[in-house]
């Protein structure tokens, strides 16, 4: 009997050959340069930052090279969790308005020719090119079962396999057609596993787009491509569909380098072309120490995409950080293009960082707040709205009861500024930070002992207030006061002697800026004051005497 036959014992069943499957899968047509790539995640329940870098890199390969982006959902593994993680994978990739040329519908419907894209509905076919493994005697069906414990199945592995320094073959390697057939007859499940080719001396070099050469020990395991439930493992599933849906190139992360040799012994056995990877280096973050660890959804809430749209960051911004980090580039490009998308900026593959990048909330703030600055106040206002429905009931409310307010707050000192304000790196901080917009403040940042400096000053801005009608006529007020009262209109001469003088009017601006905000520093002042109107600016005067 040969192996044939056992092909045919082991999956009676399939009938199709790799030819037929091939026919549903024709090579696609591209022009030189147009790169397939996918985003392949595993639906976890979330989405990690390190798995979303990924998507990130191959979206922009696709896109820079008119190519193709396609999402195939990994899901062998994780049956019973599948569909509320599928549910959480489609709303990230919603919100970050990530969109793939194929891909299936949550539900169900394939877009494109090279379906399913869902690796759960596609298990026939990894039977059929396992069935045809078998039947040229590269794979063998194994019938050990699993043991419960660690050490059952650390003794286990002693016993199956011929295992020296250099290889693992595996004693299910060597069973006749009389003991298969035995254990088919006994109804024993059976996980299929390679045979491999290799004694254990030799070595490969596969290339990779960002670290070249890499040369590596070859495969010499006998490992398993089916397992007794009919599930491919990882290797065995990319090997086929990566092959079948035309992919050229493979954007994963580092981790995988380990495992490559065993990937590229699959693909020769199994007859394919060798396909390009681009390996990815890993996110990582320093922690108090200042020493590098990876990025873990244990200990770091930005580890999980949802923490940018929770914490109402723009897409925009995560964007450009995520760009920042593939390729250094692109701060300089940036600069020179402070106003282009994100979207005009060009990257090869090559040019992707090879050196693990370090997750840096301080520097994504500072990315934001930049990209916050150039949004209109209306927008701003929308986006800050958006943000509210879903995360902040009461102050979506209060938002939209007062639009034309809150749009004029939105707008402060950056509508129409060649430098517009750069102190908003997310929308959720916006209450806090215009909190003097919702309240009158409750505290004031003065300086301890100038409390009755600043009541005297303010009860004289108030029996005098009217409402100014620029900002230029807002501080000739508050000058003439000054002056009135002793604090010196001139910096130079308060400089000299600054023993003659209460202060100085910079000083006397902050009173009525504390008075009105609580804050020592805001937006421009009679900007709030126009905001606010005069009926609830002499309040907060009074409100402000009162309490000193
Ligand atoms: N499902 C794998 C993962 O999430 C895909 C790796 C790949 O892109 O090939 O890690």
């Amino acid at each position: 009997m040969n192996s044939q036959d056992i092909a045919q014992l082991l999956f009676p069943d399939i009938n199709e050959s790799a030819d037929d499957i091939f026919k549903k899968y024709p090579k696609r047509m591209l022009k030189d340069g147009q790169m397939v790539t996918r985003f392949a995640p595993s639906p976890t329940g979330l989405v990690h930052i390190g798995n979303f870098f990924q998507a990130f890199i191959s979206y922009n390969i696709a896109k820079n090279t008119n190519g193709v982006l396609f999402l195939r959902i990994e899901d062998t593994d994780r049956k019973r969790e599948k569909v509320e993680a599928k549910k959480v994978l489609y709303d990230v990739l919603r919100r970050f308005d990530v969109k793939f040329d194929e891909y299936q519908t949550l539900d169900g419907k394939d877009v494109g020719n090279y379906g399913p894209y869902v690796q759960s509905q596609r298990e026939n076919i990894y039977k059929v090119f396992a069935k045809k493994l078998v039947a040229e005697g590269k794979a063998f069906p194994c019938f050990c079962k699993k043991t419960e414990g660690k050490e059952d199945v650390l003794k286990l592995r002693e016993q199956k396999f011929v295992q020296d320094d250099e290889r693992e073959y595996d004693s299910c390697r060597e069973l006749s057609y009389e003991e298969i057939k035995a254990h088919i007859d006994n109804g024993d499940s059976f996980a299929i596993r390679l045979k491999t080719k290799n004694q254990g001396n030799e070595r490969i070099v596969f290339n990779d787009l960002l670290k070249g050469d890499i040369e590596a020990k070859a495969n010499a395991k006998d490992f398993i491509i089916l397992k007794t439930d009919g599930t491919p493992p990882y290797p065995f599933a990319h090997a086929i569909d990566d092959t079948l849906m035309g992919t050229n190139i493979v954007v994963r992360g580092e981790e995988y380098i380990a495992s490559t040799p065993a990937h590229i012994e699959l693909f020769e056995a199994l007859g394919f072309k060798p396909i390009q990877y681009c390996h990815n280096p890993l996110i990582y973050k320093l922690n108090e120490q200042g020493n590098r660890r990876k990025i873990s959804k244990r200990y770091d809430p930005e580890s999980n995409m949802m923490f940018f749209p929770e914490n109402g960051y723009p897409n925009e911004a995560v964007f450009e950080y995520l760009l920042n980090m593939i390729n250094s580039g692109f701060e300089i490009w940036r600069k020179n293009n402070p106003t282009t998308s994100w979207q005009e900026f060009k990257f090869k593959p090559s040019d992707i960082t090879a050196v693990a990048p370090i997750f840096d909330l301080v520097k994504l703030n500072d990315i934001s707040k930049n990209v916050i600055s150039l949004i209109s106040g209306e927008k701003l206002y929308e986006n800050w709205l958006d943000w509210a429905e879903e995360y902040d009931g009461e102050l979506a409310k209060i938002l939209k009861s007062d639009k034309d307010k809150f749009v004029k707050v939105c707008a402060m000192d950056r509508d129409g500024r060649p430098k517009p304000r750069k102190d908003i790196y997310n929308y959720k901080m916006m209450k806090e930070k215009f909190h003097y917009f919702f309240a009158r403040p409750q505290n004031y940042q003065l300086d301890a002992g100038d409390e009755s400096k600043a009541k005297e000053f303010i009860e004289e801005y108030l029996r005098s207030f009217k409402m100014p009608a620029s900002n230029e006529e807002w501080f000739e007020d508050v000058k003439s006061i000054s002056a009135s009262l002793g604090y010196a209109t001139d910096n130079k001469a308060y400089k000299e002697h600054p023993e003659d003088y209460k202060g100085n009017v910079a000083k006397a601006c902050q009173f009525v800026r504390l008075a009105i905000t609580g804050e020592k520093d805001s937006p421009t002042l009679f900007t709030i004051i126009e905001i606010l109107g005069e009926e609830e600016t002499k309040a907060r005067l009074e409100q402000f005497i009162k309490k000193m």
